[in-house]
């Protein structure tokens, strides 16, 4: 099997199945139970927000446990509406954010605020300069993603940020770190975020848990009520298993990123120079990327066939990205893909096992793909 869908999901790895299993056998009971037992529970979450923390260079208090990043997206844009937004009605986005953001931001849309979307420019790229101008004395939240989980682009964000808490510093800034979170070398202050939401199940860890970092001093009003867990901030028993699977892969793999990802530069180097020698095929560039993740159009040859084509000779790719499932792209468009682009266009998306020998063998498989369906006119 070639796996090239890790931007969807990855794998987990060795670290973070032993220490669900072992959580789930071991160390089962309640982190708010004040007996002893509950006590171990809320060392093995206490455990996992200071490796998370490190990660991002920020302190554990800072971080909170959600149920995964679109839990966590959700938590950052209702809670500034609720706060901020009570008086400032200006949200600012782009518009090639994962539905997770851009639904929330919709439905708040709806509901009376006024939302720009920064577009990106002809070469397919946010300006920073669009974002800070956009902000103004109205704007409560600014969110904008690290990383585009349908093509890589890096978003300017730090850049973006930094001005913008130089020139209104009550504006929220908050970013979604999902595809960037272990893959670039980030922290929460170099970000200039004031919330930051991550995924545990795009870094190895297990499905069904995430977290918000949440500045100091920044007030997050909770969008669901109960028990009070998580400072109150989000309350539902803590999912610890799931918690300490994702400590466990942060702590695996948060001394290799750099390492990773010079790998990573290689293998999608590699699929550019290798792609150029087979006709119809483009690897969408952009000047900042990430390595981990690549959009490759095939002319001619609809997504969704090609999709199942590979998959016959054991290749998993994605159509767009796992979340669009077969509808055509908006963020595609917003990036200018043409029409064409837009049909015919695959993520391939890496994880630290992949090789070049699976880069030959995919775009061996394409021309096999094109001899086989595409059509002499
Ligand atoms: N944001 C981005 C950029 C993503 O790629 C994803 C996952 N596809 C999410 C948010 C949602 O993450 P989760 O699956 O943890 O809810």
């Amino acid at each position: 099997m070639i796996y090239f869908d890790n931007a969807a999901t990855t794998k987990p790895c060795d670290e973070a199945v032993k220490a669900v299993c072992e959580t789930l056998q071991t160390n089962w009971s309640n982190p708010s139970s004040l007996h002893g037992l509950g006590l171990k529970a809320e060392q093995a979450l206490n455990s996992a927000r200071e490796i998370i923390a490190r990660a991002l260079d920020t302190d554990s208090e800072c971080i909170y446990f959600t149920s995964g990043a679109t839990e966590s997206n959700n938590l950052a844009i209702f809670s500034t509406a609720k706060t901020l937004g009570r008086h400032k009605k200006k949200i600012v986005t782009t518009a090639i954010e994962h539905p997770s953001v851009s639904q929330p931001v919709k439905h708040l849309e709806e509901n009376g605020f006024e939302v720009v979307y920064i577009t990106p420019n002809k070469s397919g790229e946010i300006n920073s300069a669009d974002i800070i101008s956009a902000v103004d004395d109205n704007t409560c939240l600014v969110s904008c993603q690290l990383v585009n989980n349908e093509t890589g682009y890096i978003l300017p964000v730090a850049k973006a940020y930094k001005a913008v808490k130089r020139l209104y510093p009550k504006v929220i800034t908050h970013c979604d770190c999902v595809q960037g979170f272990m893959k670039l070398n980030i922290s929460a202050s170099c970000l200039n975020a004031d919330l930051i939401s991550l995924s545990g199940h795009k870094i190895y860890g297990p499905k069904g848990v995430g977290a918000l970092y949440v500045k100091k001093g920044i007030r997050v009003l909770p969008v669901n009520f109960g028990g009070g867990q998580e400072k109150g901030i989000r309350s539902g028993t803590e999912a610890v298993p799931n918690i300490a699977g994702f400590g466990a892969a942060v702590e695996a793999f948060s001394t290799s990123i750099d390492e990773r990802y010079q790998k990573m530069v290689e293998l999608s180097n590699y699929l550019c120079q290798q792609a150029e020698t087979v006709e119809g095929v483009t690897v969408n560039k952009f000047s900042e990327s990430s390595p981990y993740i690549a959009s490759v159009t095939v002319d001619k040859i609809k997504s969704e066939t090609l999709l199942h084509y590979l998959e016959q000779k054991g290749i998993y790719v994605s159509s767009g990205s796992a979340c669009s499932k077969g509808k055509k792209s908006d963020v595609l468009k917003a990036f200018g893909y043409d029409d064409k682009a837009l049909d015919s266009t695959v993520r391939l998306s890496f994880s630290y096992d992949n090789n070049k020998f699976e880069i030959d063998e995919f775009l061996k498989q394409v021309k096999n793909a094109q001899a086989e369906l595409v059509k002499i006119n």
